[in-house]
């Protein structure tokens, strides 16, 4: 490799670092994402032009027209996905990166010398990239609706006795048991089927943990063709979303109450997630109207509101912060409570509410706010359900006991704005909502929240 290609990685592979270190808080995080898309495009235009490639019959106009297409059909995603697809977007991206590590994997066994090492970097890409990619669709679809869990009996025993079967039908072809490209097909062929297994089962509130760790694969896969081109910028960059995906699993691990093992061991949730179970509730909903509740707020010393999934859904980031600024002109200390699973993918919240300018250092973290509930005058709950479903705590049959919530029942005054009494994600109803100091605010979040701040403007 010449000495300027070298350069060019070296100052990629620091991008990289840079940008990862900046992805780490929302001010950052915009100027963090460009400065490591600077250094993939520098990899990329290094490599095309100073690799020494065994091959000599280089197609420039093939790579410039692969890359003009993929670039294009990416900016033109990027630039129509609405803020609460973006998790299928993620998934998508997620699956697209094993695919490629995938098809990786093919070519280049066609091009193995048979040496073991190699052999192995190869089946361990077809492998691993196939599961991600299979993986990333289901998870895709689920997130977009169109898919339901579908469990077979004994699931968990299915996948542990396949997913060590591929372990063992992948050693036996590096150890030079066979070489058919048939069997190199089965393998592919298995490792797929593996990935729809793996993720098809997954109930309500375990997602956000198999979202994390298909992205986490991701990056596994693409490590592993770093290794197979002797790449450094390719391994060091695959080896970067790979670690901080493990480390965003163990976090949505515990913001779901669930142990590395039980996700690789495909015990999610146990049997007890049901998903449609209808959760324990009773008793009358108490309604309430915009003005009621603007009267409520308006008298409040201290305001939290706790931001969901419908928030997203309403697109109303901008108006929740308008609230907030016309409660805090009149001496109300407000606050946003951030669930690490609320929405629908790690750290959405934090990315709405950036969206519309909101301090940061008014987001506080589920750890931080919990113990102020009891001195909060009214919690504002806007298109959130499930982070606030005291089940969690109340209830050993729900699918959700065990998650840690927002413990928003604590607080002495409680408004639920949402359409219905429809269920959220994990497809539970919530006691919260007939607690006698919850009053429900039906409505869209936009058109509700505007309503609260007009009458609020006018007291
Ligand atoms: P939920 O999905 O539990 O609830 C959202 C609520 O928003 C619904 O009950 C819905 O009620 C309401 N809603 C929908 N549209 C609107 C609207 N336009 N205006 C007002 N309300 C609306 O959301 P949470 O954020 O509480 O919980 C997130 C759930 O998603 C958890 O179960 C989590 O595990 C899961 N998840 C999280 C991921 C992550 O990484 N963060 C990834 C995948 C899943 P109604 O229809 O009556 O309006």
């Amino acid at each position: 490799m010449s000495i300027t290609l070298s350069i060019i990685y070296l100052i990629s592979t620091i991008t990289f670092v840079i940008g990862l270190k900046m992805l780490g808080h929302p001010e950052t995080a915009k100027k963090g994402n460009f400065i490591a898309a600077v250094g993939m495009v520098l990899a990329i235009i290094g490599t095309i032009f100073l690799h020494d490639f065994t091959v000599s019959n280089i197609n420039y106009i093939l790579i410039g027209a692969a890359l003009f297409v993929g670039s294009l059909i990416g900016w033109l995603i990027a630039m129509k996905v609405e803020m609460t697809k973006m998790p299928e977007l993620v998934s998508l991206f997620n699956g697209f990166g094993g695919a490629s590590a995938m098809l990786i994997g093919l070519v280049e066994y066609g091009n193995n010398s048979g040496d073991i090492a190699q052999t192995s970097t190869v089946i361990a890409a077809i492998i691993i990239g196939s599961i991600t990619f299979s993986g990333s669709l289901v998870a895709f679809g689920k997130l977009n609706g169109s898919l339901k869990d579908i469990r077979l009996p004994k699931y968990n025993l299915i996948n542990n006795v396949l997913f060590l079967g591929l372990v063992a039908f992948g050693a036996y072809i590096v150890m030079g048991g066979a070489s058919s490209t048939l069997l190199i097909y089965a393998l592919l062929f298995a490792s797929l089927i593996y990935g729809l297994l793996f993720v098809f089962p997954i109930g309500g509130a375990d997602m956000p943990v198999v979202i994390s760790l298909l992205n986490s694969l991701t990056g596994i896969a693409a490590a592993i063709t770093g290794v197979l081109y002797g790449n450094m910028v390719m391994l060091v960059g695959g080896i970067l979303v790979g670690s901080a995906g493990l480390i965003l699993t163990f976090v949505m691990c515990e913001g779901m109450n669930r142990s590395l093992s039980n996700v690789i061991f495909g015990a999610f949730g146990g049997d007890a997630v049901v998903a449609g179970a209808t959760g324990k509730t009773g008793g009358t909903i108490k309604k309430t109207t915009a003005s009621d509740s603007a009267v409520l707020l308006n008298y409040a010393n201290k305001v939290v509101i706790v931001p969901g999934y419908g928030l997203a859904v309403a697109q109303a980031q901008h108006v929740i912060h308008e609230l907030e600024q016309v409660l805090t002109e009149k001496g109300v200390d407000v606050s946003y409570a951030i669930h690490p699973v609320a929405g629908r993918m790690p750290g959405h919240m934090n990315v709405l509410l950036a969206e519309s300018n909101v301090d940061y250092d008014k987001l506080i973290e589920m750890d931080d706010i919990n113990p102020q509930f009891p001195n909060t005058d009214v919690v504002l709950v806007v298109g959130a359900n499930d982070v606030v479903n005291p089940a969690a705590h109340n209830d050993p049959s729900s699918p959700i006991y065990g998650m840690p919530i927002l413990d928003v029942e604590n607080s002495k005054h409680i408004i639920v704005n949402k359409r219905t009494m429809n269920a959220g994600y994990a497809g539970i109803q919530n006691e919260l909502f007939f607690n006698t100091k919850t009053s429900m605010l039906f409505g869209d979040a936009k058109s509700a929240l505007t309503e609260l701040v007009s009458e609020l403007k006018n007291m």
